[in-house]
């Protein structure tokens, strides 16, 4: 008999986590909130790391990305308080070369591969009851509220940042989020900043506000606004897009005009609080949390993504290797990612103010570190040929 996992979150974390179920035999369920399959999304960087997992779930073939071409004319561009631009480091000329990618990539191309697998939308589980030989869901659908019970021999919470799968079985919300005060706001624009290439990257990194639009190769930008502040409860109060013309007022810049002014007409856009999710312990019995339920990193780190493709294919080769011992394949399927996922959880401080600095003094500090780092990264070419042809390592290509 295939032994059946229910697997809860039709994103990133949740569909490697069926396909590499059902690379180690077992037959994935997979239940959605939403009422259909989400496309679209903001810019994701895919490390190398991610890529891997990628090749590993087969579906590298499929999986478009859009890295900006630097020999068609791609830049980046940092934005100074005079409203003067000059060429910086991107985002994707972090170490390890990620790749340009919307989310909804990624998702396509693990769609694409899950074809067969039963997944049920408008889904959610309400309640989860563990026998010695089984474990029991109470799952609700949406669309009539009926409500059944279903048994399986393993559950997956693959249910983002505010898992109700961890709520359910390993308790509330405020024993896992660290709540990291700030703000995000992300969306597709319809078109770039006027005066800047299609595919060019702008950065405006000041105190406490930043704002970010992320150039892609065949596509429109993505824009991110994100900033501090420690009251994170009001700023879910009246309009968003009022409150965010109110906090980037003091910058009075075209690219944050034309940035504010798209978001009135985007279709739909992300505004939420940041955290971290830190748990001692990843699964209990047949349950197991994987992506934003059990570790999420924040976008500062800028390995969520990447680190849901691993841990999803990670569980299956786990599983793989212990057929016939849940508990052992957990063990060393948490044995093996932790070190990563706590490595990047500490460094996603330092990344943050990167993405916006704390302070004037962290601004200041900042401009000077990425001005010295894009000096010597464009000279490094030249001296390891040590010929005068070769290219500058700037901008947002790869
Ligand atoms: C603005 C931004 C930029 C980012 N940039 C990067 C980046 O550059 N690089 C990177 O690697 N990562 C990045 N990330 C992080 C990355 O997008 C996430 O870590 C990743 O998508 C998490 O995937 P997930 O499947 O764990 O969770 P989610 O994407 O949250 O998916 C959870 C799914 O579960 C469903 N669900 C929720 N509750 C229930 C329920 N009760 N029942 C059934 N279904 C449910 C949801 O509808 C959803 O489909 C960024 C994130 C943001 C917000």
């Amino acid at each position: 008999m295939r032994k059946r996992a229910l697997v809860v979150g039709l994103g990133i974390a949740g569909m490697s986590a069926a396909i590499g179920l059902r690379r180690a035999g077992w037959t994935p369920v997979i239940v959605e909130r939403a009422p259909e399959r989400r496309t679209g999304g903001y810019f994701v960087g895919l490390f190398p790391e991610g890529r891997q997992a990628a090749v590993d779930l087969g579906i590298a073939d499929a999986l478009h990305t859009r890295n900006p071409e630097r020999a068609a004319g791609a830049n980046s561009w940092s934005v100074d308080r005079r409203g003067g631009r000059r060429p910086a480091l991107g985002f994707l000329d972090q170490p390890g070369g990620p790749s340009a990618v919307l989310r909804g990539d990624i998702e396509a191309a693990l769609w694409q591969s899950i074809t067969g697998v039963e997944v049920r939308f408008a889904t959610t589980p309400v309640a989860i009851t563990e026998g010695p030989a089984e474990v029991q869901v109470l799952l609700e659908d949406a669309g009539t509220g009926a409500q059944y019970t279903e048994s399986f021999d393993l559950v997956v919470g693959a249910d983002g940042m505010r898992s109700s799968v961890r709520r359910i079985v390993f308790g509330p919300d405020a024993d896992y989020l660290t709540t990291w005060n700030a703000m995000i706001c992300a969306f597709q624009l319809k078109e770039q900043v006027p005066s800047y290439g299609a595919s060019d990257s702008i950065i405006i990194a000041r105190a406490e506000r930043a704002v970010w639009v992320f150039g892609l190769a065949d596509h429109a930008p993505t824009a991110l606004l994100t900033y501090r502040t420690t009251d994170i409860q009001e700023q879910f109060s009246g309009s968003r897009v009022e409150r965010l013309r109110s906090v980037f007022s003091g910058i009075d810049d075209p690219v944050v005009r034309h940035v504010l002014d798209s978001l009135d007409e985007a279709p739909d856009h992300l505004f939420d609080s940041v955290h971290q999710v830190r748990m001692p312990r990843w699964s209990t019995g047949r349950v197991v949390l994987v992506g934003d339920a059990a570790w999420c990193m924040n976008l500062y780190s800028g390995m969520g993504a990447t680190s849901s493709l691993r841990g999803g294919a990670a569980l299956g080769v786990a599983l793989q290797e212990h057929p016939d011992d849940l508990a052992a394949a957990l063990n060393a399927w948490e044995a093996g990612l932790r070190p990563f996922v706590t490595g990047h959880q500490r460094s996603a401080r330092l990344k943050q103010q990167m993405f916006v600095p704390s302070s004037r003094r962290a601004e200041a500090l900042r401009s000077v570190l990425l001005g010295l780092a894009r000096r010597i990264r464009s000279r490094r070419p030249v001296m390891e040929t040590g010929g005068p042809q070769a290219p500058a390592l700037s901008g947002a290509s790869r």
